[in-house]
C-alpha cells in the first residue's frame, strides 16, 4: 500500500488536529544510527530524533537487548501496584543524577503527565492553586499543563484549573525584553518578575514553572543566570521552582547534563520525557521529599514506569553515561553551530542561529526586519526533506528550524547535514 493510501486512512480516521509534518507527509519504516528510511524506501539523516527523543538513534543493541530481556520474562506489565526491580534501580538513578537533595521520583508515560505531577505536587504543598509560567512556553496538552503553555497554537482550550500569570520569554528578537544586554535583560527579567507577583498575585503562588531553553517556542532561552536570579526572588516568600527538563535533560545542551544548571540554581522539581526511553513512553517528575510527598491522596499511573519502559530507560540512562554523550553534545553541537553561523548569518533570511550543544535553530525573517518568515521557513524544511535531512519546526509563529539529532551524531554526519542545511537556506533566501 503507498504513503498516499495510508495518508487518506489517516485523515479519515484520525483527528484533524493531529499534525503531520511535510507537504507529501512520510512513514518511517526503519531505521539504524542516525539515519531512517521511509516507505517509498527514500533515506534520510534524522536532525529531529522523533522531537528529540531518540536520543541515542535507532536500533541500539543494548535497549533492544534490555528490552527484549524483559519481554522474554513475559512480564510487559504488572502495575504500581507491585514492586519493580527496573524502576527502583531508574529511580535511584535519576535522584543521583538530579542534583535534587532527598530526592524521590514518580515516573509518568508523558511529559504532559510529568508536568501535572509536578503541578500537583506543587499546589498541594503550597495549598495555592496560583502558578507563575513563562510566555512562548510549552509544557504539554493537558488542561494543567496547558495551562501553563504560553503559545497560542498549542493552546486548545481556556479551561485551566490553575491561576497563571506570565513572565516576560527570553525572545532577544521581540517583546518587551528583547535587545537588552544580558546583564540588562536578567534585571529587567527580575523586575518583571516582582512586578507580575505585586500586581497579579496574593502573593502565596505555588511555583514557577519554566524549561531553560524553550523547545516547541524555538529554542529560545534567557541569559544564563535568570532561573537563578528569578529563584531567589521565589524564595522570599517560598515558591517553588519547577525545571521542565523534557527537552533540555540528559545533556543534551552539551554544557551541562541539566538545563537548569546553567542558571546557578538547583530546582525544588524536575520533569524529564523524551530521550530518557529512547523511543519507549516514560517520563516523570523529581522532587525534595517533603515537597512529592505533600500529596495526602493516592495517585496512581497505571502504565507509569512499567517493566519494558524502565528497563529501557536504564540501558538508555547506563548508555548516555557510559558514552559520555553530553561531552559529544558539546562537541558535534560546536561544529553545527559554528558551521550554521558561518554559513548563513549573512542571509537576509535568517534572523539568529541560537541554542546549546545539539538544541539548534535558526529563526527565519523578511529580510532587513525582525518580522517572522513562515513561507521561507517552509521552504527550507521542504527542501532539506527533498535533499534527505529531517529537521523540525517550530517557534511562536512558525519560523524557525529546530535541530534535535540523536546525542550520538558523529562530526561527519553534522558536516553532512549541514552541507544540506546551508545549501536549502540559500535556495529559500534566494527566493
Ligand atoms: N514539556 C516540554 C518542554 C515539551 O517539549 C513537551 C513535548 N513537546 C512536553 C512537556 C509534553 O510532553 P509529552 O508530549 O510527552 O506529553
Amino acid at each position: 500500500m503507498s504513503t498516499a493510501d495510508l495518508l487518506a486512512r489517516h485523515r479519515a480516521v484520525l483527528p484533524s488536529w493531529m499534525m503531520l509534518y511535510y507537504e507529501e507527509p512520510i512513514e518511517i519504516v526503519s531505521g539504524s544510527g542516525r539515519r531512517v528510511v521511509d516507505a517509498e524506501g527514500r533515506s534520510y539523516l534524522d536532525f529531529f530524533g522523533g522531537v528529540l527523543t531518540n536520543m541515542l538513534g535507532y536500533d541500539v543493541a543494548e535497549v533492544r537487548e534490555a528490552v527484549e530481556r524483559q519481554l522474554r520474562t513475559g512480564v510487559a506489565h504488572t502495575s504500581t501496584l507491585y514492586l519493580i526491580r527496573q524502576q527502583v534501580e531508574l529511580a535511584e538513578k535519576i535522584a543521583r543524577l538530579s542534583g535534587i537533595p532527598d530526592a524521590r521520583v514518580f515516573f509518568t508515560n508523558s511529559g504532559t503527565e510529568a508536568n501535572e505531577a509536578a503541578l500537583l505536587v506543587a499546589t498541594n504543598y503550597r495549598r495555592s492553586g496560583q502558578v507563575l509560567a513563562v510566555r512562548n512556553s510549552y509544557h504539554g496538552r493537558s488542561y494543567g499543563a496547558m495551562g501553563v503553555t504560553g503559545t497560542r497554537s498549542w493552546s486548545a482550550s481556556n479551561l485551566s484549573p490553575l491561576r497563571v500569570s506570565w513572565l516576560h520569554s527570553g525572545d532577544r528578537l521581540r517583546g518587551l525584553l528583547s535587545r537588552l544586554g544580558e546583564q540588562e535583560h536578567l534585571e529587567a527579567a527580575v523586575d518583571d518578575l516582582r512586578e507580575v507577583l505585586a500586581t497579579q498575585t496574593s502573593g502565596d503562588v505555588a511555583c514557577l514553572i519554566a524549561e531553560p531553553v524553550q523547545g516547541v517556542g524555538g529554542f529560545v532561552h534567557p541569559p544564563d543566570g535568570l532561573l537563578g536570579a528569578w529563584k531567589k526572588v521565589l524564595d522570599e516568600s517560598g515558591i517553588l521552582l519547577v525545571s521542565d527538563e523534557v527537552q533540555t535533560g540528559w545533556g543534551r545542551t552539551g554544557e551541562h547534563f541539566w538545563g537548569y544548571q546553567a542558571h546557578d540554581v538547583v530546582p525544588d522539581l524536575l520533569t524529564f520525557a523524551k530521550g530518557i526511553g529512547n523511543g519507549f513512553a516514560l517520563a516523570g517528575v523529581v522532587g525534595r521529599a517533603e515537597v512529592i510527598d505533600s500529596v495526602s491522596a493516592i495517585s496512581f499511573s497505571t502504565f507509569g514506569g512499567n517493566p519494558v519502559a524502565t528497563a529501557a530507560g536504564n540501558a538508555v540512562l547506563d548508555y548516555l553515561i557510559e558514552h559520555d554523550l553530553q561531552r559529544n553534545a558539546a562537541r558535534v553541537g560546536a561544529v553545527l553551530r559554528d558551521g550554521l553561523r558561518a554559513a548563513v548569518a549573512d542571509r537576509g533570511i535568517v534572523a539568529e542561529v541560537r541554542g546549546k550543544g545539539l538544541m539548534l535553530a535558526v529563526e527565519f525573517v523578511q529580510p532587513g526586519t525582525r518580522e517572522p518568515n513562515p513561507a521561507a521557513t517552509l521552504r527550507v524544511f521542504e527542501e532539506c526533506k527533498r535533499n534527505g535531512l529531517l529537521v523540525g519546526k517550530g517557534g511562536l509563529y512558525g519560523n524557525v528550524i529546530r535541530m534535535g539529532p540523536p546525542l550520538t551524531l558523529t562530526e561527519e554526519e553534522a558536516r553532512e547535514g549541514l552541507e544540506i542545511l546551508t545549501s536549502a537556506i540559500a535556495a529559500a533566501d534566494a527566493g
